[in-house]
């Protein structure tokens, strides 16, 4: 396994550049992926690209640098792609484009999004849900077009968890994978969130990481890692004792599929009452904890 970090444990923690910077560097880990919570993609574009030249600068001074950036919570929270007007689904790709600016200007190579949220009523209308399906297709064939102009290297669709979004299963993934195959002209792959592939109330049977990752294998990017209990999407730290995945489950999972190549970032999203100190010693611990099964540390 290749640890990595996701900075979703820093959000309204360590925002200033340097102080990120020094925080990531007590960790001793070598690939980061930043989430568009520190940035937002619509700010002026001038002053947004200073300030991404301030991370990543900051970072580089701590010999450290950003493989990808995410979309993190705050776009996750809009309806984005998956919106119920087509305004909202047309503000979203001009959003997303600035990301992928923004992503370019951080020193990232590749940019991962969760497709959004549709409303409800949309959710449990086949008719609507296909014709959002099919727009999304053309959307990211068109983003994917501007992130090759753009110097991008590749674009990482997060799986969700929600009924009311997609994909959120090993068939659903599978089918837009096959969608887009082809049709891209930089690739679009599969981002697994581990905690997301695990929760048995959607998947049921199909909350198996070696279902995903086999069904999945010719698509798959990089990935996130969180302590679960299977029951909520917990982006747990791995001190708690309820979580059901294991030094021992990864190793099996990563090798059985033969995707031990791939980078599991760390994403901890304590609640933001959470004190730093105790934020700091998850992190660290879950970092200890996964070192022996680590190619990378
Ligand atoms: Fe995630
Ligand atoms: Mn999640």
């Amino acid at each position: 396994m290749i640890l990595g970090v996701n900075l979703s444990f820093a959000v309204k923690r360590w925002q200033e550049p340097k102080e990120l910077a020094s925080v990531c560097s007590e960790l001793k880990v070598n690939h980061f992926q930043l989430n568009f919570d520190f940035i937002d993609p619509w700010w002026p574009e001038d002053t947004r690209n200073k300030i991404c030249h301030d991370y990543r600068d900051a970072f580089e001074e701590k010999g450290l640098c950003f493989d990808s950036v995410f979309g993190g919570m705050a776009d996750y929270t809009f309806p984005q792609f998956l919106g119920y007007s087509k305004t909202i689904r047309d503000i979203s790709s001009t959003f997303r484009k600035r990301s992928i600016d923004a992503t370019v200007e951080l020193g990232g190579t590749a940019y991962g999004l969760a497709l959004g949220g549709m409303t409800h009523k949309d959710a449990y209308d086949p008719e609507k849900r296909e014709l959002i399906y099919q727009e999304t297709i053309e959307r990211l064939i068109d983003l994917a077009a501007y992130g090759k102009r753009k110097g991008l290297q590749d674009i990482e669709v997060e799986a969700t968890p929600l009924f009311t979004e997609f994909p959120n299963d090993p068939d659903s993934s599978l089918r837009m994978m096959k969608d887009l195959n082809g049709k891209t002209d930089i690739p679009v792959l599969l981002f697994v969130d581990w905690g997301h592939a695990l929760f048995k109330p959607l998947l049921k049977d199909k909350a198996d990481l070696k279902i995903w990752l086999t069904t999945l294998k010719p698509y798959l990017g990089n990935m996130h890692l969180q302590q679960t209990d299977g029951m909520l999407d917990r982006h747990w730290d791995f001190r708690h004792t309820e979580g059901i995945v294991t030094r021992e489950m990864i190793q099996d999972v990563l090798s059985s599929t033969g995707t031990e190549d791939k980078i599991l970032y760390l994403e901890f999203s304590p609640a933001f009452e959470t004190t730093d100190d105790d934020v700091l010693e998850g992190m660290k611990y879950s970092i200890e904890y996964l070192k022996p099964i680590a190619d990378n540390l």
